[in-house]
């Protein structure tokens, strides 16, 4: 059986991720802070699918407890096939000048170095075992720059770039990177955004039908499912009425 480890499993794309890849019979290695919400996560799919699940409760930011995590980790777990760099967030919609240097660092240490700190664990091995898909999730926000969107698009557009270079450095192994690119996914990601604020939030989808955290998943499972002599580079996938 083969196993994803996905990080930022705990919900919205990365949750929807988890049941795809279970119902293909994947074993799953799931990350995130929210813990407990893992548990629940693999109690479910594990009786609905019948794959092996192993949670970690972790914060990709924090370079000395994602080291101690992947210690720690039994060694059935780490070899990975595929991985999904998912975890991420957007915080404050403000213009640079009034931006909040606290929401900068969320942002950047969670979308990058985050990202980084994980791939860097996980390479190694796919790199020895000469196979592995590395699948980040980047944003139309790495493609295109929108007004007070600024840091959060900085940081997708490191993605963009890091998925490239990724590429350069990991495909001589057979090690595939793919880039998966929305628009606007309904999860819990505008209310991370505002703080809270569902009511705000909920503005964000007004007058068109956005993603579902559904559509991503299929778009990643797609990439995730082509023969080994195809590599999916890029999927920008739009709600039609942003697009
Ligand atoms: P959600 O808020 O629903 O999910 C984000 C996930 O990331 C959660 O599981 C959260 O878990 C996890 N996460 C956040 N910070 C950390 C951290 N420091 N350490 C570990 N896990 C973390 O949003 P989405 O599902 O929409 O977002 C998933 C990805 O999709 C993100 O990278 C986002 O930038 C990208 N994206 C989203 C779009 C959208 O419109 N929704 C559009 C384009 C891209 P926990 O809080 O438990 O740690």
């Amino acid at each position: 059986m083969k196993t994803v480890f996905i990080t930022g499993a705990s919900s919205g794309i990365g949750y929807a991720c988890a049941e795809i890849f279970a119902k293909q019979k994947f074993n799953l290695l799931l990350a995130s802070r929210r813990v407990d919400r893992l548990h629940d996560i693999a109690t479910g799919l594990q009786t609905e699918h019948g794959v092996q699940i192993h949670t970690i409760g972790l914060d990709v930011r924090d370079k000395t407890l994602v080291q101690k995590a992947w210690d720690e980790l039994p060694d059935m777990w780490k070899n990975i096939d595929v991985l999904i760099n998912n975890a991420g967030l957007s915080q404050g919609l403000e213009p640079i000048q009034e931006g909040n240097t606290d929401d900068w660092d969320r942002m950047i240490d969670t979308n990058v170095k985050g990202l980084l700190y994980i791939t860097r664990l996980v390479a190694p091995l796919m790199k020895q075992r000469k196979q592995g898909h590395i699948i980040n999730i980047g944003s139309i926000a790495g493609k295109e720059v929108y007004p007070n969107g600024n840091v959060y698009c900085a940081t997708k557009h490191a993605v963009d770039a890091l998925t490239k270079a990724m590429r350069i450095d990991l495909l001589p192994y057979n090690i595939k990177v793919t880039s998966v690119d929305p628009g606007a996914v309904e999860t819990e990601f505008s209310i991370v955004r505002f703080k809270g604020d569902s009511e705000k939030a909920k503005k964000v989808y007004e007058g068109f039908t956005p993603l579902t955290a559904e559509d991503v998943a299929e778009a990643i499972w797609f990439a995730a499912s082509r023969p080994a002599h195809v590599n999916v580079n890029d999927l920008l996938l739009m709600p039609t009425a942003q697009a």
